[in-house]
């Protein structure tokens, strides 16, 4: 009987080490997200440095089974960080190196204007007319800036660092008033190796 106990211990015990988590990041993901903590900002990927461009210029992959992940957390911690330190109103992961579909958005169209998580975004629908937005700029390119075309809404899905998935309409597209829309648009492309001077008009 005791035998048979143990050897079904055994047996639970692999299934339970083959059913394991499989790992969110790649070692070296991991080993570049770890290097500070939730305080540490990254150092911001720049277009003038060779070897920052081809990163800039790579498209993402998504990130898979992330709900609740720890790396992911400290992740968008530390974007958060970086944003707060740039003055920014949104950077993408590939701007510190990281090439995932993950970036943060600041939603000027919400009471105090909060900071939102999008991974894995889709922009599932616009419309067919496009406006030249003013004064787009990056992070990533500094010291330029330049009028940008893009959609005035897009229709668009994401999830938050909880695995929960969000369906809604972005609008904004003014200076003036709020330019939600094309905050989402401008991360959305980095994460697809896009940056507004591809998408300059007059
Ligand atoms: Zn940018």
């Amino acid at each position: 009987m005791k035998k048979l106990l143990l050897l079904l211990c055994t047996v639970m015990g692999a299934m339970l080490l083959s059913c394991k988590r499989p790992a969110v990041f790649s070692g070296e993901e991991k080993a570049l997200i770890c290097r500070g903590t939730a305080q540490t900002p990254f150092r911001v990927l720049k277009i003038t440095n060779t070897q920052d461009a081809i990163i800039l210029r790579t498209p993402c992959s998504d990130i898979e089974n992330f709900a609740n992940d720890s790396t992911l957390a400290l992740l968008i911690a530390r974007l958060k960080t970086t944003l707060a330190a740039e003055n920014g109103v949104g950077i993408a992961a590939p701007q510190a190196g990281v090439l995932r579909n993950i970036f943060l958005f600041m939603r000027l169209d919400l009471p105090g204007e909060p900071v939102v998580v999008a991974i894995n975004p889709r922009i599932t629908s616009h419309p067919d007319t496009t406006v030249c937005f003013v004064r787009d700029g990056c992070l990533s390119i500094p010291g330029v800036g330049g009028n940008s075309i893009r959609y005035p809404w897009v229709e668009v899905e994401y999830y938050n660092e909880k695995g929960e998935l969000f369906r809604e309409r972005l609008e904004g597209y003014s200076r003036q008033d709020t330019f939600t829309a094309v905050i989402f648009q401008h991360e959305y492309d980095h994460t697809r190796g896009i940056l507004f001077i591809d998408k300059l008009c007059r």
